[in-house]
């Protein structure tokens, strides 16, 4: 029966193994195969002389990538990656792989992300990359198990939508038979309807849709939010649970995926919470010293602003209180100064990894903040509606995945993140 590569030990005696061809070094009398699978390499030594003649003849045919199938004993050699090495009895090639092969899955042959997202399966085979999706898959099962511990229901939103969001020009439309539909950016009003149904703690993982034209390293036209809502809390509520979060995924990755961080040879630490709360008027002043270009209170945070106060900070940090001018019409102003709002942005010193708020729950609130934004209210009657039959105060925030994983793994490109990128030039693959 087939193991694991990474289960096998001197202590097995015989195993069975399958894999891809990693490598292959033909030495004359010797040959040295290294076979991979998703736990590992291992070394297959083939000594010419006491090899049986199908396993040469098998062997002499085959190409990297390739899958194969291999039994024999194990034997314990320290030179050998994991310290051990399998003499084959028996070697099947399981499934060819053609030569050349559009990427090289050892690296020996740097390629540029485009030509590596071309051919992504390839990609994928290099450990170095599969780990990327280990911590991701991690992360990912950790939010789910972090939230329902928490008591928090897994709701499912649609992505087909009538309306936008925040209006804006940020909407793929879509062919919805003979109605004006788009791909939903945000899963934000449906969360915050799910507050007027009494599910309280609301999550969701789930793809956003952005047609931002702007082809940036940290910007993807598909992106995954990871999305909460809660009744009656409030900004500050909701700001302690995403820093817990935060903490919590980072500890997750440490405990449960050393062998990925070690492939990608990252300094990993898991930040302190509280994280610092810095007021947005506080941030705009350490931007000002910093930056040559002009900046002022009410600009929004631009890419050079976000980087100099990161340098200031240091770690992740919130940047709170926000004029209310500049964040969306469901952002809650304070009420004894209308002028700043109840909108949080979580940061990591490179970027924004979410943004969040204490929301406005009063219909008529509601209505006059829609219309203060230039937006017609009368196209959101369908969210507007719930609010006038019992709305609990909420709060709220989305974070960004790839952002996150991009941030936690030092990761150049959000592109690296994704399996499948979707930007400005690429649905294929
Ligand atoms: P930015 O100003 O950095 O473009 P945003 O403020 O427009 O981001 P929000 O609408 O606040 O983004 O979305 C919440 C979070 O979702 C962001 O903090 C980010 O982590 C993630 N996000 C939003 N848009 C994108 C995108 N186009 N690509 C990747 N992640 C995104
Ligand atoms: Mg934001």
């Amino acid at each position: 029966m087939r193991i694991p590569i990474s289960d096998v030990t001197p202590e097995c005696g015989r195993a069975e193994i399958a894999g891809w061809v990693h490598e292959v070094r033909d030495l004359g009398g010797l040959t040295f195969l290294l076979i991979r699978d998703r736990t590992g390499i291992i070394q297959v030594t083939i000594v010419k002389k006491k090899a049986p003649a199908e396993v040469l003849e098998a062997v002499k045919a085959v190409s990297r990538e390739s899958v194969v199938r291999v039994a024999g004993t194990v034997k314990a050699i320290d030179k050998a990656p994991g310290g051990r090495e399998l003499n084959p009895e028996t070697f099947a090639i399981v499934s060819v792989a053609e030569s050349p092969l559009p990427l090289d899955v050892v690296e020996k042959v740097p390629a540029d992300l485009d030509t590596r997202l071309d051919a992504r399966f390839l990609d994928v085979r290099k450990p170095r990359v599969a780990a990327v999706f280990k911590v991701r898959s991690t992360v990912t099962s950790a939010t789910y198990d972090f939230l329902s511990q928490r008591g928090f229901f897994n709701i499912a939103t649609p992505k087909v939508v009538a309306a936008a969001t925040e209006g804006g020009t940020e909407l793929f439309p879509i062919a919805y038979f003979e109605k004006e539909a788009f791909l939903n950016q945000s899963p934000q009003l449906y969360k915050q309807m799910m507050m007027a149904a009494g599910f309280e703690k609301v999550f969701e993982v789930g793809p956003i849709f952005r047609a931002e034209e702007h082809n940036t390293v940290r910007h993807l036209n598909e992106a995954t939010s990871i999305d909460v809502e809660v009744s009656f809390a409030d900004h500050n509520d909701v700001m302690v649970l995403l820093e817990d979060l935060v903490r919590h995924l980072y500890a997750a990755v440490d405990e449960r995926c050393s062998d990925a961080i070690a492939d990608l040879g990252v300094e990993f630490e898991v930040p302190k919470t509280p994280f610092p709360r810095l007021p947005y008027a506080e941030a705009i002043e350490i931007a000002a010293a910093r930056i040559d270009e002009p900046i002022a209170y009410g600009d929004d945070l631009g890419t050079v602003s976000e980087k100099a106060i990161g340098e200031e900070m240091g770690e992740h940090y919130f940047i709170t209180d926000w004029p209310t001018e500049i964040k969306p019409y469901y952002a809650m102003p304070y009420e004894d100064d209308p002028a700043i709002c109840k909108a949080f942005d979580m940061m990591h010193p490179r970027m924004e990894l979410s943004s969040g708020a204490q929301r406005v729950h009063q219909h008529d609130l509601l209505v006059e903040q829609i219309a203060a934004k230039g937006l017609n209210p009368d196209g959101f009657e369908f969210y507007l509606k719930p609010f006038r039959y019992g709305m609990p105060p909420h709060a709220g925030w989305g974070m960004g995945m790839e952002r996150l994983i991009m941030t936690m793994l030092g990761l150049q490109n959000i592109r690296e993140a994704v399996l499948f990128p979707r930007d400005r030039h690429r649905v294929v693959p």
